[in-house]
């Protein structure tokens, strides 16, 4: 069996079908389905689908995109405090668990990043995951640097995935030297990713796969049209590049999921 540890299964036009999207998955042995959210607005339509398909699993965040808004929301009321109180609260009201706080990050590679916003709003979000002792699902795009020191002030005790990893084997091993999982997507199965060379020397205990569908593409398979069971053919081209079976990444990627994210095994 294999896991999708990260997709938008509520985001059109995943979210108008779930059921059959969630049937070709089991059909390809992907057998469950970790769905971080976005923003504030998107938690409840989460936990709604978590508790109404097995097999899906919720995490709650805020999105390093949407960070500032919702600041500026949370301001109005109680301030930071606020994000820190509402994200704790709906985590406590989940009927099915909640496996993660995610998606959360930094991202300078937006029209008007508000970077010392971010990582305000990162900070509360890293505290909460280390008061409930849950795995943080990160997203990072130019700020490598900040993200490891933010997680660094916990002083190596959380862990989680950096998601859509598709860089090299150094910044791989200083993310995995965090304490983290690389999440391996799309970017696996295009050779002319930076990530190709990499492949073989990552350490397979610390990868967990993900399509983040509907978001990023495979090298066949524009964005729009993966699903989560596409992390048949994701495994297949690490498979390959390692010289190795689907079975053997199937197994291990999948325990490393269920161990990271508590799954029920
Ligand atoms: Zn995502």
């Amino acid at each position: 069996m294999l896991v999708d540890t990260h997709c938008h299964l509520n985001m059109p036009p995943l979210g108008d079908d779930p059921v059959g999207v969630l049937a070709r998955a089991a059909a390809a042995g992907v057998g469950r389905v970790v769905v971080p959210a976005y923003d504030s607005a998107s938690w409840n339509p989460i936990l709604a689908l978590a508790a109404e398909h097995a097999g899906v699993h919720p995490a709650l965040g805020l999105h390093p995109w949407v960070a500032v808004d919702e600041w500026v929301a949370a301001a109005r009321t109680s301030g930071m405090g606020g994000i820190k109180d509402h994200l704790s609260r709906a985590v406590a009201s989940s009927s099915t668990p909640v496996v993660a706080i995610g998606e959360i990050g930094l991202d300078t590679k937006i029209d008007t990043p508000d970077l010392p916003r971010q990582r305000d709003v990162l900070a509360v979000q890293l505290e909460l995951a280390a008061d409930l002792d849950l795995p943080v699902i990160l997203h990072c795009r130019g700020a490598f640097d900040d993200l490891l020191a933010a997680l660094e002030r916990h002083g190596g005790r959380l862990r989680g995935v950096c998601h859509a990893y598709s860089r090299g084997i150094e910044l791989a091993e200083r993310i995995v030297g965090a304490g983290l999982h690389l999440g391996l997507g799309g970017a696996a199965t295009r050779d002319r990713a930076r990530l190709h060379k990499a492949l073989p020397k990552l350490l397979l205990e610390k990868i967990v796969l993900e399509t983040d569908a509907p978001s990023i593409g495979l090298q066949d398979v524009p964005p729009e049209q993966t699903e989560p069971r596409h992390v048949r053919d994701i495994a297949a081209a690490i498979a390959e590049v390692r010289g190795t079976t689907i079975a053997t990444i199937a197994e291990v990627t999948t325990a490393n999921a269920n161990a990271l994210f508590h799954l029920p095994v």
